[in-house]
């Protein structure tokens, strides 16, 4: 056999497992359906602004030693998550914190914007009769009236494609609400966008070549099309696809949310001067944009910019899927998949589609460590 490990798929759960792999000399092959390696956090450079091509990615993390494994091969460059919500043309800061309440109501100490929700909150419960019954109902009861027709309700139906009055009330089981003047959005200790050690700005790649090293890697090629071929390569398989593709969605498929980016090049040095901008009314089909020169904090000096909008979609068999739709049929399929997957020999599963979880980056990592200091 010429490897230890054919690896399926390379986002950071499969560099960080060839990484390890490769540290503790075992050989291994990387394989990526997609033209270049990354997964999902690939960017591309474009006049020199490097673009998420798979969604914006904000690296934050409270794990010590994940922040350190990553510091180790690339540099961070201090970007702080703030975006600014738009509804209607009115603008407001999130997440929702003190600057969001003035914002709405002119409110200027913590008693005044709590008083003001709790007043908004009562009169909501007041009209409802006991439990909060859908999305909608839960939402009020959490933060009120005008925060929830401003800059939830049109956005989470956008979001789900559904209306909130249609949505259970556990989607939303808490709505953090800070009375400090506070814009960042994570509350992680470490955050940032990664930049290469060399200066290099599409830090997210400079991170997975890094970890992929010398490692073998085919692009272009789809692993279950030739299983055979790549089975018969190595020991072990290390799979990070979807897991009901991998069964050939034997027992039926798995929920997924799409998204579909529609990226553009404006001839401008600043569009909207924020790096995301949601926007929250019902009337404007996407649900953000992205402005990727400003995750650069001004490093970009492109006299042009890119924004990417971002509209939420249904999920087809062959489209990307994004996110997992973690709902009680969902769950029992994927509990039914997880079976099969514990009888197939030699085969690891991992990342968020392998094991159809939404994982931020930093806990995908510390996975994918955990797993790999398993091997053999
Ligand atoms: C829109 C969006 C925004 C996000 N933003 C953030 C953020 O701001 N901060 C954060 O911490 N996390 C964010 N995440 C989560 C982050 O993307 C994941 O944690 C990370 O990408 C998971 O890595 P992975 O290796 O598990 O999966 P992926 O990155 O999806 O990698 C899997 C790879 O396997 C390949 N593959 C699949 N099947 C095959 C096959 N049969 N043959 C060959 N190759 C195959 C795929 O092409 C893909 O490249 C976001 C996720 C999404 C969807």
């Amino acid at each position: 056999m010429r490897y230890d490990y054919v690896i399926v798929g390379s986002g950071l759960f499969g560099a960080v497992f060839c990484h390890e792999a490769m540290r503790r000399g075992r050989r291994c092959l990387v394989l990526e359906r997609r033209d270049g390696v990354g997964g999902n956090v690939r960017c591309e450079v474009r006049d020199g602004i490097p673009v998420h091509m798979y969604g914006a990615h904000i690296f934050h993390t409270s794990i010590r030693h994940v922040w350190e494994y990553v510091s180790a091969f690339v540099d961070f460059n201090g970007f702080v998550n703030s975006p600014v919500a738009n509804y209607k043309g009115q603008l407001y800061n999130l997440p929702f914190n003190m600057n969001t309440f003035h914002e709405m109501w002119g409110v200027v100490t913590p008693a005044e914007a709590a008083a003001k929700i709790e007043e908004q909150r009562r009169e909501a419960m007041a009209r409802m009769a006991g439990e909060p019954r859908n999305l909608e109902e839960q939402a009020i009861s959490l933060v009120g009236t005008d925060v929830y027709e401003r800059l939830i309700k049109g956005y989470t139906e956008k979001q789900w494609g559904r209306k909130c009055t249609e949505l259970p009330a556990f989607i939303i089981r808490r709505l953090p609400v800070r009375l400090t003047y506070d814009n960042n959005y994570f509350s992680d200790t470490y955050q940032g966008i990664p930049i290469g050690k060399d200066g290099r700005l599409d830090g997210y790649n400079a991170l997975i070549e890094a970890l992929i090293g010398d490692a073998d890697v085919e692009t272009g090629v789809d692993f279950l099309r030739e299983r055979a071929h790549y089975e018969s390569l190595a020991q072990h398989i290390v799979y990070t696809g979807a897991i009901d593709e991998y069964f050939g969605y034997e027992l039926g498929e798995l929920g997924y949310r799409g998204l579909r980016f529609e990226l553009e090049r404006v001839e401008s040095e600043n569009y909207q001067g924020v790096a995301a901008m949601n926007y929250t009314d019902s009337e404007t089909p996407w649900t953000r944009i992205i402005e990727h020169r400003h995750f650069l904090r001004g490093k970009a000096e492109s006299p042009v910019t890119w924004i990417t909008r971002e509209y939420p979609a249904e999920w087809h068999r062959g489209d990307e899927a994004y996110y997992p739709v973690n709902d009680d049929n969902n769950a029992a399929l994927f509990a039914k998949y997880q079976e099969k997957a514990k009888r197939e020999k030699n085969v690891i599963f991992g990342g968020r589609l392998g094991e159809y979880k939404y994982y931020d980056m930093d806990k995908v990592i510390d996975r994918a460590l955990d797993v790999a200091s398993g091997v053999e």
